[in-house]
């Protein structure tokens, strides 16, 4: 048979479970999940590779509006995924209504890529309910397979990377066999470290941190990583650090036991906090930190 290969680009609205979609289907944790929107900052390739067919799987940022320049940058990572897609995944959830999706609905269907649209979080459905949700759906993309599926309790996943790869092109593979994800050590560390601070602090601080990991020194026994988390302001340092460090700590902690669960070794992690002012609305800062 024929090989084949493709780029298999996620997309959809912030929170509907791209993520969660993603490592199921790549079966490792490779983008950072959180009941929280607007994690997932970069596009992340997972790449499955089989005998005769390599899937290079890419989770982008959720549909946001412009309203400030980080924001617009991420938008560009979705754009994009519009632009190189072989299959789009097109992930809604059972809460979301057509209005939310619109616009992006609207782009997809004049393209000629094959959608395959995917209702998420069934688990949370009724079957009525369900039937309903798919109708209206196939309604608005006639010509996309509609799946429902829960992305967390793994329903219907095998068949969605069955249709996948039933549709995939006949390609030679884009990537060596042997390589897993685009992505550094680097980048799973920082986006580790974002996770913690995501479920540790209120709203504000998630938003106005940004990573940058200076050492990344992998010994024998144990990997020693030191990284600078940037804040935009002096108050938000002494959020971050917490009364006697405490809070930091706790985030130190937390993430370095997910690194080691990640990286399968001994993890000695130094965090550190610097202002940066108002990293977001510079674009020189910004390319620094990898959005171009
Ligand atoms: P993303 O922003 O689209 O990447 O969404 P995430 O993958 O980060 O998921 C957002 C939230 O929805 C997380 O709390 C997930 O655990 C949850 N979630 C994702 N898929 C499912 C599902 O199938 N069922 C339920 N009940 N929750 C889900
Ligand atoms: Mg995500």
């Amino acid at each position: 048979m024929a090989h084949k290969a493709g780029f298999v680009n996620i997309i959809g609205n912030p929170n509907v479970g791209k993520s969660t979609l993603m490592n199921s289907l790549v079966g490792e944790k490779m983008s950072i999940i959180t009941s929280k929107a607007q994690t997932t900052r970069h596009r992340i390739m997972g790449i499955v590779n089989g005998e005769d067919f390599q899937m290079v799987y890419s989770d982008t940022p959720g549909i946001l509006k412009p309203n400030y320049m980080l924001q617009e940058s991420m938008m560009k990572f979705a754009n994009s995924a519009l632009v190189d897609a072989d299959i789009i995944l097109y992930v809604t959830d059972i809460f979301e209504t057509y209005e939310q999706n619109q616009a992006y609905i609207e782009k997809v269907v004049k393209k000629d890529v094959p959608v395959l649209l995917l209702i998420n979080k069934i688990d949370l459905s009724s079957q009525t309910e369900i039937e309903e949700l798919s109708q209206m759906w196939q309604k608005y993309l006639p010509k996309a397979e509609i799946v429902l599926i829960s992305a967390l309790k793994k329903f219907n996943i095998d068949y969605v990377f069955d249709q996948i790869l039933k549709i995939l092109p006949e390609s030679p593979p884009y990537f060596p066999k042997d390589v897993l994800t685009d992505k550094t050590e680097r980048f799973f560390v920082s986006e580790i470290i974002r996770e913690k601070i995501l479920e540790n602090y209120k709203k504000e601080i998630p938003y106005s941190v940004e990573m940058v990991v200076e050492e990344f020194k992998e010994e024998k026994e144990i990997i020693r990583i030191r990284t600078i988390i940037y804040v935009e302001r002096e108050s938000q340092k002494g959020i971050l650090i917490g009364h006697q460090g405490q809070a930091l700590k706790k985030v130190g902690t937390h993430a370095r036991l997910d690194m080691e669960k990640f990286f399968d070794k001994k993890i000695f992690l130094e965090l550190y906090v610097k202002v940066s002012k108002d990293w977001r609305s510079k674009p020189k800062i910004l390319r620094n930190f990898g959005y171009q």
